[in-house]
């Protein structure tokens, strides 16, 4: 027999924790699910990665994130100060329960979920997606991507010490993991489509290090090229103006070149996505979609970021419209945005 609830939250990212602990607060009765763990893209993240944004951006529920030294929060930190908030606010997560569908039924919601122990029915008033922007690795659809030393995600450097190591992709991840990985005692080769690495996207700090790395020879640079072919001995790189072709030898490859959002669920109850992002159609005040009680919270709301626009920064607010939209109450806390108001008005960078 399905479960009844009035709201069903489904993603416990940044995002996700913080509507459940206004609706716990509040006195909502509420469902939360998450396929993974909490924070679990954050938990798929360069281990020792550090976020961008200072930690009171991405600090939520009101609740300050302090750091060891006083730096930007560190991938591991983050996953910490998640999980306290979840034990703070006491939440009930329904942790590896992925939602497989939701499907109209009248004014109400049914989803079905599944577990370890099986298939599991819910039926809600209100629906929140906050599944993120994230869900799967964008695919070049190359032979030789599925073989055993290809990746497109990158985990830790220790792995890649003297081997020879090729990352593909030009954005903050492929730059990162490249300093990462030669630092580490890697032989680093980088292969971007693009002719200089994309400044808008790469952390501030980590740009002078990459351009003194390729200069000094110390990672080897192949601007304007695609992969074409990976074997398990080498990579085939395109030129993309010459159409000359380039065989890299490589022992690993992260294909790091982006991921995109599962419109799924989205797509099931009829929601209205458009543009090339494939953005669910949002009323900006409420971030209610096209589907009466169907609400999209957090970077989901952006769709597949071409160009990021949406972080855990300034979805902030997303919770307090939500909230406010679906009791007609005012948020528990402070859900404002904290890059583009009172003292966050100045940008860091
Ligand atoms: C390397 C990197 C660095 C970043 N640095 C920053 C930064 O410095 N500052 C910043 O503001 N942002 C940053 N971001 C972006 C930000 O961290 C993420 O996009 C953020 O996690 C988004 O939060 P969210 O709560 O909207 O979604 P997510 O954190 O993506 O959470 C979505 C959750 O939904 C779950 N889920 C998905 N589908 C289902 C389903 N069908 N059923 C159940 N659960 C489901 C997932 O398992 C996941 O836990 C960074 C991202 C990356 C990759």
């Amino acid at each position: 027999m399905a479960t009844r609830t009035q709201v069903a939250v489904v993603g416990a990212g940044p995002i996700g924790l913080e509507l459940a602990s206004a609706f716990k607060l509040g006195g909502v009765k509420y469902l939360h699910f998450d396929a993974g763990q909490i924070g679990h893209t954050v938990s798929w993240m360069p281990r020792q990665m550090r976020f961008f944004s200072s930690p009171d951006r991405i600090s939520i529920c009101g609740v300050p994130l302090q750091t060891v030294e006083q730096e930007k929060a560190s991938r591991e930190e983050y996953l910490a100060y998640l999980r306290s908030i979840v034990e703070q606010f006491d939440l009930t997560v329904h942790t590896h329960e992925k939602i497989m569908s939701i499907q109209k039924s009248g004014s109400k919601f049914l989803l079905t979920s599944e577990k370890a122990t099986g298939q599991h029915q819910y039926v809600a008033d209100y629906v929140v997606l906050a599944t993120g922007d994230l869900n799967r690795a964008r695919e070049l659809n190359l032979p030789g991507e599925d073989l055993p030393h290809v990746s497109h995600y990158f985990d830790e450097p220790h792995r890649y010490f003297r081997k020879r190591l090729l990352i593909v992709g030009g954005r903050n991840s492929a730059v990162e993991a490249a300093i990462r990985c030669q630092r580490a005692g890697a032989d680093v080769a980088v292969s971007y489509r693009g002719d200089e690495f994309d400044t808008q996207s790469v952390k501030y700090w980590l740009a002078p290090e990459i351009e003194m790395l390729i200069k000094t020879e110390r990672v080897t640079y192949y601007p304007l090229t695609i992969p074409t072919v990976i074997t398990p001995q080498h990579v085939s790189l395109r030129q993309v103006q010459t159409g000359q072709c380039t065989q890299v030898p490589a022992d690993f490859v992260l294909l790091l070149v982006g991921y995109e959002m599962d419109t799924t669920l989205m797509e099931q109850v009829g929601v209205a996505l458009a543009g090339e992002n494939q953005a669910p159609q949002l009323d900006l005040q409420t971030m209610q979609t096209n589907v009466p009680g169907f609400y999209v919270g957090g970077t989901a709301a952006a769709g597949t970021q071409i160009r990021f626009q949406l972080f855990i920064e300034n979805c902030h607010p997303h919770v307090g419209k939500i909230f406010e939209s679906i009791t007609g109450r005012q948020c528990p806390f402070d859900a404002t945005d904290k890059t583009h108001s009172g003292r966050y008005a100045l940008p860091e960078s």
